[in-house]
């Protein structure tokens, strides 16, 4: 498979009154795949926009270059910019509401009229294309009397019926209610399957992702933390924000001496664990609040107490301390422990570490900002 999106060493800078310069992409390379679903997820204002702003070309790029199937579409050195509409794009962006004074046809039609096809390949486009959006029919209907999928799909149809390569979308679905959002996952990744294009999808939301991509980049702050698929992104994250990031986490920051394990801050017994090779003096064990095992007091494992018992509807939640720290478990209900009382806790097979990676200064410092 060739690759159709290609980022080279792309830079992007807002000079501001009020906050001076900032970096919303920093020295950014990525190589997006032909038929590729590949999705952009991280925080607020980590850069996912802008990203996706200057692979469509509304946005300029301070350094870099962007190839786009195999031509290069934006140079910083060789002072080379094409403009949007030349890219032959496909893009669902949430700000491009469909236009309600235009009937479902000509909201389909409009990229066609603007490139001045003529009018019975115009029909032959926009039928097809809301064949496939399930919009026959709603041709002359205006889209204030449609509902939000709906009016979602005329996007989703008016970004195919150029039959782009690239299909851009920027938060589509966020407009809509959970049940719609997931019927429309399944649609766009149909629409992918018939059409094949490639398609770069911005989210906030970590489960959508995952369902809909083969590839995801989780970014923070403008820069890239890790790209891989949704299973070894959860499975085997490279830092703590990313693991932190996807799914729920606990950390417990732990001490080695003389090979064996400590939690910080209790040095009366020991943590079975295997040791990693290249491990420090102080580590970070990173585990999911389901994957540590509760059990009695006279069983094997870290022993403590529960602090605290939160019934949820479909798990319990307890807290227990862990040396210096409260630790998350989560357990099926038949798994059933008082408040107070004393039991014993397993990790199973957590990752490990370095206590300072420099990744949970920026989790700290975000929710400062917070
Ligand atoms: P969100 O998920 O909230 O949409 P995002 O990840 O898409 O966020 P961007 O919109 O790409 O983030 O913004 C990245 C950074 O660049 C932020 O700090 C933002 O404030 C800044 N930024 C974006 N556009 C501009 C602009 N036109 N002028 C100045 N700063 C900007």
């Amino acid at each position: 498979m060739t690759d159709q999106i290609i980022l080279r060493n792309v830079t992007k800078r807002f000079t501001t009154k009020t906050l001076g310069d900032i970096v919303a992409v920093d020295d950014f390379s990525l190589n997006v795949k032909e038929g590729e679903c590949f999705s952009f997820l991280g925080p607020s204002g980590c850069g996912k926009s802008t990203t996706l702003r200057m692979i469509a070309g509304f946005e300029d790029l301070t350094e870099g270059e962007i190839e786009l199937c195999g031509r290069l579409v934006s140079s910083k050195k060789k002072n080379l910019y094409v403009p949007p509409e030349e890219r032959g794009l496909g893009m669902v962006f949430q700000a491009f509401a469909v236009w309600p004074h235009m009937n479902v046809f000509e909201n389909v039609a409009f990229p066609l009229r603007i490139k001045k096809m003529n009018k019975t390949d115009v029909e032959k486009r926009v039928k097809e294309a809301l064949r496939h959006t399930s919009l026959t029919g709603l041709e002359t209907v205006f889209p204030g009397n449609l509902s939000g999928g709906q009016q979602q799909r005329i996007a989703l149809a008016r970004a195919i019926v150029t039959n782009p390569k690239v299909m851009l979308l920027d938060e589509p679905l966020s407009n809509l209610d959970p049940k719609l959002r997931e019927t429309m996952r399944f649609e766009i990744k149909d629409l992918q399957r018939k059409f094949n294009f490639t398609i770069i999808f911005v989210t906030h939301d970590q489960s959508e992702a995952m369902a809909i991509s083969d590839r995801m980049l989780v970014f923070d702050m403008g820069k890239i933390m890790q790209i891989d698929t949704p299973e070894n992104l959860y499975n085997k994250p490279c830092n703590r924000f990313v693991h932190n990031f996807l799914g729920e986490s606990t950390f417990i920051r732990v001490v080695l001496q003389d090979g064996k394990v400590y939690a910080k801050g209790d040095m009366s017994q020991t943590i079975d664990l295997q040791i990693p090779q290249d491990a420090d003096e102080e580590m970070v064990v990173a585990t999911r609040p389901n994957e540590i095992t509760l059990v009695g007091e006279t069983e094997s494992g870290y022993k403590t107490h529960i602090v605290k018992r939160i019934f949820l509807a479909d798990r319990t939640e307890y807290l227990v301390q862990v040396g210096e720290q409260m630790v998350k478990i989560q357990t099926p209900h038949r798994v059933h422990f008082k408040e107070g009382e004393a039991c014993s806790v397993k990790f199973l097979e957590p990752m490990w570490y370095p206590a300072d990676d420099g990744t949970e200064d920026i989790d700290r410092e975000r929710r400062q900002i917070v």
